[in-house]
């Protein structure tokens, strides 16, 4: 399951996802960071039976935890399968069928929005 992650600036110097790791022993993948010198957000990928524990020691420890329940809308009625989103998608979430009609692998998006401004019909958003 994803978390996004906001680490308030009096936080952002510390170690806190390389603590909860050694914490936790959960297998942690960042699947994408923000960090500039005032704030970090990451999302990360935690496996499911961690997820709970994780969350926890976040947000023990001062960070912003949401759980990330739907990561990409995709307005079927709107798509014309075009492909763009294929094209674009740096993780694979966009495949065709057999049929050649477009099907997401949703767990795969990490957010990064490229496939919404790519996309010509407004088929895709992020959801928040
Ligand atoms: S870019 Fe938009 S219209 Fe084209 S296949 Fe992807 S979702 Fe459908
Ligand atoms: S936001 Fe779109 S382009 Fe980015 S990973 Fe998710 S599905 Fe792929």
């Amino acid at each position: 399951m994803k978390l996004q992650l906001r680490f308030p600036s009096h936080l952002h110097e510390m170690p806190h996802t390389a603590e909860v790791i050694l914490e936790t022993g959960a297998r942690i993948n960042i699947d994408r960071a923000n960090v500039d010198a005032v704030r970090g957000e990451l999302i990360i990928d935690v496996p499911r039976d961690k997820v709970e524990r994780v969350a926890e020691l976040f947000r023990e420890k001062g960070v912003e935890v949401r759980k990330l329940m739907k990561l990409i809308a995709w307005d079927e009625e709107r798509c014309i399968h075009c492909g763009a989103c294929i094209s674009v998608c740096p993780t694979g979430v966009f495949k065709f069928n057999p049929s050649w009609k477009v099907y997401l692998e949703e767990e795969k998006c990490i957010r990064c929005d490229v496939c919404v401004k790519a996309c010509p019909l407004s088929a895709l958003a992020c959801v928040d």
